[in-house]
């Protein structure tokens, strides 16, 4: 027997470059930013960074600059976008590695020249730069605009004052305004394209007050593979990359995508009980006739959705059953009837459904919620292991 974790994620690094790949190809001129913030949707973010960049991705985003300077620290050199910041940012580390950010308010563009000016008093560290260390690097930022989904970015309001004082902290050398983004609400393609009009007026308006931004970005995902005229100079790819869909009406398999991530647990305790048996908290289970119980060591602490409890799948040697009972914190039972079930069996609850497993939509659907959850509250108690 070779070494078998209780609790085990399998991640294909083979699934994500090649995800990555397809999107890629498909977008064109496009560039392709692999997004691993949250740990790469609780697949690793730094293997996972790497097998992207290896798939033709050339740039990685992420939310917090903590996540990118722990992306940084590994030796990856690709430019790296962070837009979800304190509410007052020390942008110091981040200018001196070079990490790209995505600003929102004047507030944020004021942080940043602070940063760019701290790193250049003397005794301060200088930037440096990512390519020619020769040049020191002003500060990377791509203005954020608000077109409608109401979280962060500039509202239209605040664009004229945004953009004057990012050209007065251009003309300084303290910061490039090198890009301008926005994100859609996917809420239907009209409501996208209202979206992409109000950020083209933005980057006009930008233009206007003397910013030359290069890099526009827009589509996540499910505009990249739907809507060609989002992907602009370069689409945010997260949930593609990982192999799964975004959509409710086409799958992994018809996308070309291959989802990356399998969970796993082991049959650790195995029990016959007789008819009428009550299974877990509440016995909200009971088995009808004489069946046979098999005990698996994973809980809602291990990011296992609660609202599984009698409805998600899991496959065990070929054959598929249901969740038994409520699932606890550390472990849930799965009544095989009169299967042949033994202690160590592999208990799998979701991974590439083209290997006749579960997909995490089924989890998804009976935790009711998205594809994105179940993967990205996958916990740390898991050990997560690589192939290709
Ligand atoms: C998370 C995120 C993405 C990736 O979205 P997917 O739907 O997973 O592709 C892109 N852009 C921003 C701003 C995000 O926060």
């Amino acid at each position: 027997m070779t070494n078998t974790p209780l609790r085990l994620a399998t991640i294909d690094l083979a699934a994500i470059s090649h995800n990555v790949r397809t999107v890629d190809r498909l977008v064109g001129d496009s560039e392709v930013m692999a997004v691993v913030k949250a740990n790469g949707y609780g697949h690793g973010a730094v293997e996972v960074a790497r097998a992207a960049l290896e798939g033709g991705a050339t740039w990685l985003g992420v939310a917090d600059v903590d996540e990118a300077l722990e992306l940084r620290a590994t030796g990856i050199t690709a430019p790296i976008l962070a837009w979800l910041h304190a509410t007052e940012p020390d942008f110091t580390d981040a200018v001196r590695q070079s990490i790209d950010l995505g600003i929102s308010s004047r507030a944020q563009l004021d942080a940043v020249a602070r940063a760019t000016e701290g790193l250049r008093m003397p005794g301060g560290a200088a930037p440096e730069a990512r390519g020619d260390a020769q040049t020191p690097a002003t500060a990377r930022v791509h203005l954020k605009i608000d077109t409608g989904l109401g979280r962060n970015g500039a509202e239209s309001s605040d664009w004229a004052g945004l953009f004057e004082r990012a050209a007065e902290l251009e003309s300084q050398e303290l910061i490039t305004v090198v890009g301008m983004f926005s994100h859609l609400s996917n809420a239907n393609d009209e409501e996208d394209r209202a979206q992409l009009a109000m950020l083209e007026s933005a980057v006009a308006q930008a233009r206007d007050a003397g910013l030359a931004p290069t890099i526009i970005h827009l589509a996540s995902t499910a505009a990249a593979l739907r809507l060609p005229e989002m992907r602009l100079s370069l689409v945010r790819l997260g949930i593609g990359m990982y192999g799964l869909s975004p959509f409710d009406d086409e799958d992994s398999a018809a996308l070309g995508l291959r989802p990356a991530m399998r969970l796993e647990g082991r049959v650790i305790a195995v029990k016959r009980v007789e008819a009428d048996s009550g299974v877990s908290y509440g016995y909200t289970y009971r088995t009808e006739g004489a069946s046979t119980l098999a005990l698996v060591a994973l809980g809602y602490a291990d990011g296992i959705p609660r609202l599984g409890s009698n409805r998600a799948p899991v496959w065990i040697n070929g054959a598929t059953y249901t969740v038994s009972g409520r699932i606890a914190m550390d472990q849930f039972v799965v009544d095989v009837h009169d299967a042949q079930v033994e202690v160590g069996d592999s208990v799998v609850l979701f991974g590439d459904p083209a290997t006749g497993v579960p997909a995490a939509e089924h989890w998804a659907e009976s935790a009711e919620t998205i594809n994105y959850e179940i993967v990205t509250r996958v916990g740390g108690r898991i050990e997560r292991r690589y192939t290709r």
